[in-house]
C-alpha cells in the first residue's frame, strides 16, 4: 500500500524515543512529520520570547535526527492540517496530547473534524505519568492538597508506562512543496538575547539526555537537602526539555529509579509529582492562569507601580538576593527553584504586584515557561492557589540568601558590582558601614542601587493586608 500515509504531528514532544504517537505513526507506510506554529488560538498565552527562541533550536535539533525531513508551518493547526492532509493523501494522524485549555478544545474539534472527514485521529499520552483526570479522590473530585494527590492518587494508581524505544521505521515523508523552513518561522529574538543564551543550553533530545546524565553522575546523590542551593549541581535543569518534550517524565522516573531506591530518588520523583499536581490543577481550573483559585483574594489591594516592576524585572531592587535570581533569569533563561519562590515572595508580598505581573515577566523570560507549572507556582507563592504557602510566609531575602547562598558564590556571579563586599554585607549591602563601603568602591544608588522597599515595612503592611483579607472572609 504505497498510499498508506500517516502523519506525525508534533508538539511538546520533539523526541524521538518514548514517542508513543511517533510509534503508532510508524506502524504506517509512509510517515510524514511536521509541526505546525500555531499563534492563532493561545491568546495571553501565546508562546514567549524564551522559548520561541529554545522551540528553533529544537526544532533544528529534530529536523536533524529524522534526515532533515520534518516539515513545518504556520498557522491555525486546522486550516494547516486540511491542507496537508489534501496534498498527501493522508488517512491517519496522530499526536500526544497537550493539556493547555486552548488545545485541549482546538483538539476535540479537529478530531470530530477528521473524523468527519473519513480520516483517522489518535492521541496518546506523552507528556505525563498520569492523566489528569485519572487522579482523583474517592469521591469524584480532584485532590486540591499535594500531599493526598501524590501519594494516595498517583502512588496507587497504575504506575506510570515504561518508556518506548524510538521507532525502527525510517520512512519519512517530506512536503517538500508548502512547507516552510524552520528560519522562516520567525522565531528568534530581534535582540540578540539568543547569544547569551545558547552558552547555557545544549537543545535537543540528545542535550537532554546529556544533561540528565549529569545530574545522575553529580546530583542525585545529594538532591533531597542539596536541591535548596542555587549555586550547586544538586538539581536536574531538565525543566525546558521536559517542557518540549526533548525528554519524557517517564523516562525520568524510570532511570532515576531503576539507579536507587532511596530519599534522593524518593523525593526527586515527588517533584515530578508536583508538575503533575500543576497540570491536575489546570485540567480541572482551566482558568488557572489568570483567576484566583481562592475568590477571597480578589479583593486584594494589589500596588499598581510599573517603577517598581521594572526594578524588579531588570534585576535592580537593591536587594541582592532578588537581584540575583532576576539576572539569572535574563541571561539563562532560568532561575533556580529556591531564588523562584524568594523573587515571587518579594514582588507579591514585599512589593504587593499583582501575581499576574510575575507570570507574564517568567512567561516571556524563562527556557522552561510552562502553562501549569507557571500559574500554579505564582499562584502558590501568592497564596491564592491550591495548597499555596500562606499568606504570613514571607521570605526574607536577606536571611533565605546567608542560608542558601552563605559563601555568597551565587550573589557574587550575578551581581560583580557587590562582589567585594565581605559576606557579612553581601546580601544587606545597605547595612555596610560607611567604611566598608568606600573601600570596596561601592556607592549605592550609584554603583548598585539602594533598596527600593525597606524590608520590613514591606513585610508588616504585607501582613497588615492579607489579615483584613482573612476578616473579610469570615
Ligand atoms: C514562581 C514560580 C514559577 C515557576 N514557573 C515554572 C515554569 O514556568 N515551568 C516549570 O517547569 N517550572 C516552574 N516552576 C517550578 C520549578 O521552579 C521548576 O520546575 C524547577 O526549578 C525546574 O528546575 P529543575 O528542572 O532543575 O528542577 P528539579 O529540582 O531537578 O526537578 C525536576 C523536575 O520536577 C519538576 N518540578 C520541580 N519542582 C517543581 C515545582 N515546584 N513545581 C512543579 N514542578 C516542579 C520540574 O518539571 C523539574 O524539571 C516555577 C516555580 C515558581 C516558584
Amino acid at each position: 500500500m504505497t498510499n498508506d500515509v500517516a502523519i506525525q504531528w508534533f508538539r511538546q514532544d520533539l523526541r524521538l524515543s518514548d514517542n508513543p504517537a511517533l510509534i503508532a505513526a510508524s506502524r504506517h507506510n509512509n510517515v510524514l512529520p511536521i509541526y505546525i506554529l500555531d499563534d492563532d488560538r493561545a491568546g495571553d498565552h501565546v508562546m514567549g520570547a524564551a522559548s520561541r527562541w529554545w522551540l528553533y533550536h529544537s526544532l533544528k535539533s529534530l529536523n536533524a535526527s529524522i534526515g532533515g525531513k520534518l516539515s513545518v508551518y504556520q498557522g491555525n493547526s486546522i486550516d494547516v492540517l486540511t491542507k496537508v492532509i489534501g496534498n498527501h493523501d493522508v488517512n491517519a494522524i496522530y499526536w500526544n496530547r497537550c493539556y493547555e485549555p486552548w488545545r485541549i478544545d482546538c483538539d476535540s474539534k479537529l478530531k470530530s473534524y477528521l473524523k468527519n472527514m473519513g480520516i483517522k485521529a489518535e492521541s496518546t499520552n506523552g507528556s505525563l505519568l498520569w492523566e489528569p483526570w485519572s487522579i482523583r479522590k474517592d469521591n469524584g473530585n480532584p485532590y486540591k492538597v499535594f500531599t493526598p494527590f501524590y501519594r494516595k492518587g498517583c502512588m496507587q494508581a497504575q504506575a506510570p508506562r515504561e518508556p518506548l524505544p524510538p521507532p525502527t521505521n525510517k520512512k519519512y515523508l517530506q512536503d517538500k512543496k508548502n512547507a516552510l523552513d524552520i528560519n522562516q518561522l520567525g522565531l528568534l529574538p530581534k535582540k540578540p538575547w539568543g547569544t547569551k543564551l545558547s552558552s547555557h543550553w545544549d537543545i535537543g533530545e540528545s542535550g537532554a539526555h546529556t544533561r540528565f546524565q549529569k545530574f545522575i553522575n553529580e546530583g542525585l546523590d545529594h538532591y533531597k537537602d542539596g536541591r535548596n542551593l542555587p549555586t550547586k549541581p544538586y538539581v536536574s535543569r531538565i525543566s525546558p526539555y521536559l517542557h518540549h518534550g526533548e525528554i519524557s517524565p517517564n523516562q525520568l522516573w524510570y532511570k532515576v529509579r531503576n539507579l536507587a531506591d532511596n530519599k534522593h530518588v524518593d523525593h526527586f520523583c515527588s517533584e515530578l509529582g508536583w508538575r503533575e499536581f500543576s497540570y491536575s490543577q489546570l485540567f480541572f481550573n482551566p482558568e488557572l492562569p489568570t483567576k484566583n483559585l481562592q475568590s477571597k483574594f480578589d479583593t486584594f489591594p494589589w500596588v499598581d507601580d510599573s517603577t517598581l516592576l521594572v526594578s524588579w524585572q531588570k534585576g535592580k531592587t537593591g536587594i541582592p538576593m532578588v537581584d540575583a535570581g532576576m539576572r539569572e533569569l535574563w541571561q539563562t533563561g532560568y532561575m533556580h527553584n529556591r531564588v523562584r519562590m524568594i523573587v515571587g515572595s518579594f514582588l507579591v508580598k514585599n512589593l504587593r504586584l499583582h501575581w499576574h505581573h510575575g507570570e507574564r515577566w517568567f512567561w516571556n523570560t524563562l527556557v522552561d515557561a510552562d502553562l501549569a507549572n507557571n500559574s500554579s507556582s505564582w499562584q502558590w507563592v501568592a497564596g491564592c492557589g491550591a495548597d499555596a504557602a500562606p499568606y504570613f510566609r514571607i521570605f526574607n531575602p536577606v536571611i533565605q540568601g546567608q542560608k542558601f547562598d552563605a559563601d555568597g558564590t551565587y550573589v557574587r556571579h550575578f551581581i560583580p558590582e557587590i562582589a567585594s563586599l565581605p559576606n557579612k554585607y553581601l546580601f544587606n549591602p545597605w547595612e555596610a558601614p560607611e567604611d566598608i563601603l568606600k573601600e570596596t568602591g561601592i556607592q549605592l544608588g550609584s554603583t548598585y542601587p539602594k533598596p527600593i522597599i525597606d524590608l520590613k515595612i514591606s513585610r508588616d503592611a504585607a501582613l497588615e493586608a492579607f489579615k483584613l483579607l482573612k476578616e473579610e472572609s469570615l
